[in-house]
């Protein structure tokens, strides 16, 4: 009997041993088992510990930093600049000014403007030089060569009277791209406007003998109906007047690069302010 007290002492005991050796196993589990998740988010519950976002995010020790985000990259523009006229086609003249030349040098100031000052714009010009014209449609297509963002031709402007001034931007009327257009000419000439040029605004002008297939007529300026045809945005900037004595001092060495530098900020401001990424649909 004695042994039989014993025998079931020992199994007794042998049991409980057992039964804690079990539950020594599965709190060993609690760390190491992470098979479900939803156990794991129960071990994540009990034992918190630090993501990558917490050391990351972690105040430096004097305290007052924030942590501040990565800044994106900048969106890159492609900018065509287009000099007018060119070649055998000196444009308007008046008073020993040639218009090809200045739309030229301006053409160059405003290059020269945005790529030294913005990181994200690359410029291209359609003629570098006074000896080549290239043809309207040329114009356009180095635009489209380049996916550029916009084609912005660059003249002066002048009348029989000689008695106009001020400067104003010729645009399509075409929907998928005028009001885009519109944008980036008020952008332009609210900066000239700033330099003291009279702001004329923007102006569209039909074709009288060229119509779509719906019989209504396209636009009369090349520049806006190749741009249009293409769904580019393409537009013609009268700086100002070259036969005006009012904005003749705006022509000269000392100002045209003011002016190219208005023209440039229009520019940018449309690209960064209200662009959307191409022609509207
Ligand atoms: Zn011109």
């Amino acid at each position: 009997m004695r042994r039989k007290v014993t025998a079931a002492v020992l199994l007794l005991l042998l049991l409980v041993c057992l039964s804690a050796c079990g539950d020594k196993e599965d709190e060993d589990d609690i760390h190491n088992y992470n098979k479900t998740g939803e156990y794991e988010s129960n071990i994540n519950d009990a034992i918190p510990t630090a993501t990558e976002d917490d050391l990351i995010t972690k105040p430096p020790v004097n305290g007052t930093a924030t942590p501040t985000p990565t800044p994106k990259p900048a969106k890159q523009y492609i900018v065509v600049l287009d000099p007018g006229h060119g070649g055998n086609d000196p444009g308007a003249s008046y008073d020993g000014r040639k218009e090809s030349y200045l739309n030229l040098q301006l053409a160059n100031l405003v290059k020269e403007y945005l790529t030294s000052n913005y990181s994200n714009v690359t410029v291209i010009l359609t003629r570098e030089d006074e000896n080549t014209k290239p043809s309207l449609s040329e114009r356009v297509d180095v635009g489209l060569d380049n996916k550029a963002d916009i084609v912005v031709s660059l003249h002066l402007d002048a009348t029989e009277s000689h008695k106009s001034h001020g400067a104003s931007v010729l645009i399509s009327k075409q929907p998928n791209i005028t009001e885009q257009s519109k944008k980036l000419a008020n952008c332009i000439l609210k900066n000239l406007e700033s330099l003291g040029i009279k702001n004329n605004g923007t102006v569209k002008k039909d074709s009288k003998d060229t119509f779509d297939e719906n019989g209504v007529p396209v636009d009369y300026y090349g520049i806006c109906r190749y741009g249009a045809a293409n769904n580019i945005i393409a537009l013609i900037v009268e700086s100002c007047y070259i036969d005006s004595d009012i904005d003749a001092d705006y022509l000269k060495s000392d100002m045209l690069p003011k002016m190219a530098e208005a023209e440039a900020k229009g520019i940018m401001e449309f690209l960064t302010k209200h662009y959307n990424n191409g022609a509207e649909g």
